[in-house]
């Protein structure tokens, strides 16, 4: 509907409307300087607190080409994500459950990094993959994939304001700087079959606002 916006005057090359300088998703499309905003890597702030290296939770192996990021919940109401950083470095003792993600959004929005950027964690294994979802990517998802964990408020899934904003931001810093689109997000649902990000598989309209909301952003709608 932006384009109604555009006078004809305006589609040439190179220039830019002022009128548009606000409309974040009006700019996205107009071609020329502004097109490449999009591949400009976002700045994120987040703090690393690094698992040790380990068996179940941080193997230390490489990520292969990276073809998607998956979105997960917890399963743990009002956790913080120090809390479960530290569930997962404890998975070092051995046991039976291997289990990690690289990345955790904490209740107040803060981020953390367990595992340098290029290494892989395990989230979506499984026995049995969804149909299809092989081919987009990979026999083993956990090499190509990169794990967020969101933190929640309570067991419907549901997330403070602040949660799911920088969860939106570092999902578009991490779809920008692997050259992906917002067709590369996925719930861990969609990989596995797992109610998993509970909130998002229970209420597909706030999931599509949710990705309709980094489309935006990146500039692809
Ligand atoms: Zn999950």
């Amino acid at each position: 509907m932006c384009f109604n916006l555009f006078k004809p005057s305006y589609h040439k090359p190179g220039r830019v409307n002022p009128i548009l300088d606000t409309t974040v998703h009006c700019e996205r499309v107009v071609s020329g300087p502004v097109e490449e905003v999009k591949r400009q890597l976002p700045a994120l702030e987040y703090v690393k607190d690094y698992l040790t290296v380990n068996k179940y939770s941080r193997p230390g192996n490489s990520l292969k080409d990276v073809r998607g990021i998956a979105i997960h919940w917890v399963g743990n109401p009002m956790t913080s994500a120090k809390m479960n950083r530290d569930y997962f470095e404890q998975k070092k003792g051995g046991g039976t459950s291997f289990g990690s993600t690289q990345w955790i959004v904490d209740l107040d929005g803060d981020i953390i990094l367990m595992m340098p950027q290029n290494e892989m964690a395990y989230h979506v294994g499984a026995k049995q993959y969804m149909d299809g979802i092989q081919d987009k990517v990979g026999k083993y998802p956990n090499a190509h994939m990169i794990g967020i964990e969101c933190t929640h408020v309570d067991w419907s899934g549901r997330m403070t304001g602040k949660t799911e904003f920088a969860l939106q931001e570092l999902v578009i810093y991490l779809l920008v700087k692997h050259n992906l689109t917002a067709k590369d997000l996925y719930l861990h649902y969609d990989v596995t079959g797992k109610r998993c990000h509970r909130y998002y598989v229970d209420n597909p309209g706030k999931y599509a606002d949710f990705r309709n909301n980094v489309d935006r952003r990146l500039g692809v709608l």
